[in-house]
């Protein structure tokens, strides 16, 4: 039997939808999907239809002119081009950024990497909710700050920051701010229309859609200028060379309407799962949620397990496939332990806590079955784990 998949912010598997439209764009030569979106005649404009029309269900998610939007690899991509790019064109202006210390590895390199260019980053510290505090943050602003990057929804935690406040301050203060949407798109709701945000990051692949394929909203109106990570052609309008991968995208489309009819949905039925986990939790003992309860999306519980033997716990449930942390930072495939997650230790979890530890996230296709063979399979494990430690 397969282990029971509960790694969802890790990835997703694609929902059978949005392949099958992505096999009718992969495009054979009988097709007339194959073209370059670049090219003008026939072939070109089919797939430049298609591309367009996936812009126009990515921006409808987010409500945001599709014009802003740009194809990028993921978010990874994406968060490269928004804090470099903002950083290099700005750097007249100011050479002072503040991010978090509970970014994603994606953002926390790229001012590591510009702090060796002589930009100066302020890492702000979470509550030990894993919530960012805008008063907080407005202290840090300073005359020289030209950027806030922060995550909406934590990839490990689960917790929600307070963007549209943190946003209101960073354009009451004239700092631009970026924020890397890639585990909310889709599971919570997004306003950038009504929401003070100049940048936010998204990736297909949390969300039903194919990995390899995200996108950063830039803001159009007034219009915001960046330096591309890549130069060559004229495609995005110079924001990002290269030729587009039509069937990514318009799987990362397709994934975003979905998410767009289904979001409130699925997110009850999540919930729903996620709450008779929960209360199981009470049966076990000795375990903590970890991060707001409150402001947190609805598929994901991050536990820390109290009396039990060092890192255990994770190799003891083989029937489940789930992590302790980000699997941007697991060691090599050949190592079976992860590195400490430094989400956890910056919320203040000593290592006995951080070591049996779990990020149990939930999905689209999780059903009420799967939720009672978890609680079986937790509440065996950790009963049985305890006796040994006991003794
Ligand atoms: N930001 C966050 C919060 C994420 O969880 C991830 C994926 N782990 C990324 C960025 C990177 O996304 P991608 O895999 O699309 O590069």
């Amino acid at each position: 039997m397969k282990p029971i998949y509960l790694d969802h912010m890790s990835t997703t598997p694609i929902d059978p939808r949005v392949r099958e439209l992505m096999i009718a764009y992969l495009g054979g030569a009988e097709s007339n999907t194959f073209g370059n979106a670049n090219s003008p005649h026939y072939y070109g404009y089919e797939a430049k239809n298609a591309i367009e029309l996936a812009r126009e269900k990515v921006a409808s998610l987010v409500h945001c002119d599709p014009l802003g939007i740009v194809w990028t690899s993921g978010a990874t991509e994406a968060n490269n081009l928004a804090i470099k790019g903002i950083a290099n064109f700005y750097q007249r202006q100011g050479r002072h950024i503040i991010t978090s210390t509970i970014e994603h590895k994606s953002v926390i390199e790229c001012c590591q990497y510009l702090a060796t260019q002589g930009f100066e980053i302020s890492y702000l510290k979470p509550s030990s909710d894993g919530l960012i505090d805008p008063m907080q943050l407005e202290k840090l602003i300073r005359r020289d700050t030209i950027l806030i990057s922060l995550m909406h929804a934590n990839n490990e935690i689960g917790t929600i920051q307070k963007i549209e406040k943190i946003g209101a301050i960073a354009q009451a203060r004239g700092v631009l701010f970026h924020v890397d949407a890639a585990q909310s798109a889709g599971k919570i709701p997004l306003d950038l229309k009504k929401w003070p945000i100049d940048l936010m990051s998204f990736s297909a692949h949390k969300i039903y859609g194919p990995k390899g394929i995200g996108a950063l909203y830039i803001r159009t109106n007034p219009r915001l200028h960046l330096v591309p990570l890549l130069h060559g052609g004229t495609q995005e309008n110079s924001r990002r060379a290269g030729t587009l991968a039509t069937h990514q995208i318009v799987g990362m489309g397709e994934a975003f309407s979905i998410a767009q009819r289904q979001m409130h949905e699925d997110g009850l039925r999540q919930q729903y799962l996620i709450e008779k986990l929960k209360n199981a939790l009470n049966d076990i003992g000795n375990v903590s949620i970890n991060g707001s309860t409150k402001h947190r999306l609805p598929h994901n519980l991050n536990l820390s397990f109290a009396d039990l033997d060092h890192e255990l716990l994770v190799g003891a449930l083989k029937d489940l496939a789930i992590s302790t942390t980000s699997a941007c930072y697991a060691s090599p495939s050949h190592v079976r332990t992860n590195q400490k997650s430094y989400v956890l230790k910056a919320i203040g979890l000593g290592d006995d806590l951080i070591n049996n530890s779990l990020r149990i996230s939930i999905g689209r296709f999780t059903t009420e079955a799967e939720m009672e063979q978890v609680i079986f399979h937790l509440k065996q494990t950790v009963a049985s784990l305890r006796k040994n430690h006991e003794k």
